[in-house]
């Protein structure tokens, strides 16, 4: 018996306003995850809205009722309705995050609100906000937590092809397309059963991967062709990215997506760091190789946290003082670095 399987399905079982939500600038786990559990939830009767923190990529915008999601803050964005659907909310999802501050301005509407919240995450450490916690740092997706809540509340038979789209879209991406360590037994059957729906899984990544704007191709030449260093003394890779570089390549939310994974696929580089100067702040993207965590690396240094393999940090320090700072830091992981098998 999961105790908070059972309290979903009590809470469930008289009709529901739902707000779900998930961490600024979306990606495919974030928002697939977040359509999937709306489209079960109004499948089931309930009013359920979806709210962005932040714009979302373009390459998402195929994503079943992706049009009806409403944007906090953005170019799109209705702030007023946003704040009277969580004023009415009895229910607020909080999926793929498990810090408030990765919500941007929307955390403070969320924080205050007195629904009943439930938190659906595979981060690590999650903050004590919520009343009922689906949280699994070994589940490779949140998609595949709520994949795996609907088996516990349905049968699979009652997986649809919209459903299956949003959630395989989570799955699939956070996976590295079913390369990453976290390809488990159960990622391969969540998507045996989705595919079973009859969905295009083909298409799925043709969306998403094969579906970029010329300038975004363009910029990825440049910052592999000009941008990317190594020090093999470190068994490290990283690039930056200036605004000035952004604008010119007119660079657009969610199109740096992925662009850190390719300092992952020099020979013997086993950890990469993606620096990108944006609106004020320098963001970071990290990613590793087996036994070296960059979610400790973030979490010690740059104000972030993530996944042991796949991390996330900010500074307001300016592009130069945020990679030199990065660059102080590793000859103390040196040892730790060498050690890695690749
Ligand atoms: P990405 O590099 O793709 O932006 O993020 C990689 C992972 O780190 C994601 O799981 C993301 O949620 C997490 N992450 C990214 N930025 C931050 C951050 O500023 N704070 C925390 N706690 N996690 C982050
Ligand atoms: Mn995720």
């Amino acid at each position: 018996m999961n105790p908070s399987i059972d309290a979903l399905r009590t809470l469930l079982s008289s009709p529901q306003k739902i707000v779900i939500t998930m961490h600024r600038d979306p990606d495919a786990d974030a928002l697939g995850s977040s359509l999937g559990w709306a489209l079960y939830l109004k499948k089931k009767g309930h009013k359920a809205t979806v709210i962005s923190p932040t714009d979302f990529s373009a390459n998402l915008h195929w994503m079943p009722e992706a049009d009806q999601v409403l944007v906090y803050e953005g170019s799109t964005a209705k702030p007023r309705e946003c704040k009277a659907l969580i004023d009415e909310a009895t229910l607020l999802c909080c999926l793929d995050f498990s810090a408030i501050s990765r919500l941007k301005e929307l955390g403070r509407l969320v924080a205050d609100s007195s629904a009943v919240k439930l938190l659906v995450d595979h981060h690590i450490d999650p903050e004590d906000f919520a009343q009922i916690v689906v949280w699994d740092t070994k589940a490779a997706a949140t998609a595949q937590l709520i994949y795996q809540i609907i088996c516990q509340l349905e049968s699979a038979d009652f997986f649809d092809i919209p459903m299956a789209e949003c959630l395989y879209a989570g799955i699939m991406t956070d996976t590295g397309s079913f390369r990453h360590g976290n390809t488990t037994p159960e990622v391969h059957l969540a998507v045996a059963d989705l595919m079973r729906t009859g969905f295009e899984s083909n298409k799925v990544h043709r969306m998403i991967f094969d579906n970029s704007p010329l300038n975004r191709l363009k910029l990825l030449g440049h910052v592999l062709g000009d941008k990317l260093q190594v020090l093999p003394e470190y068994r490290t890779s990283y690039m930056t990215l200036t605004a000035t570089e952004l604008e010119k390549y007119k660079s657009s939310v969610g199109d740096t997506d992925g662009l850190v994974n390719y300092g992952l696929q020099v020979q013997d580089v086993v950890m990469t760091a993606l620096f990108i100067e944006r609106k004020g702040e320098v963001k970071i993207s990290f990613r590793s190789f087996g036994e070296f965590s960059v979610r400790d690396l973030a979490n010690a240094h740059f104000h972030g946290g993530g996944h042991f393999n796949a991390a996330g940090g900010r500074t307001t320090l300016s592009l130069q003082d945020t990679v030199d700072q990065f660059l102080k830091l590793l000859p103390f992981y040196r040892k730790q670095l060498q050690s890695v098998e690749k």
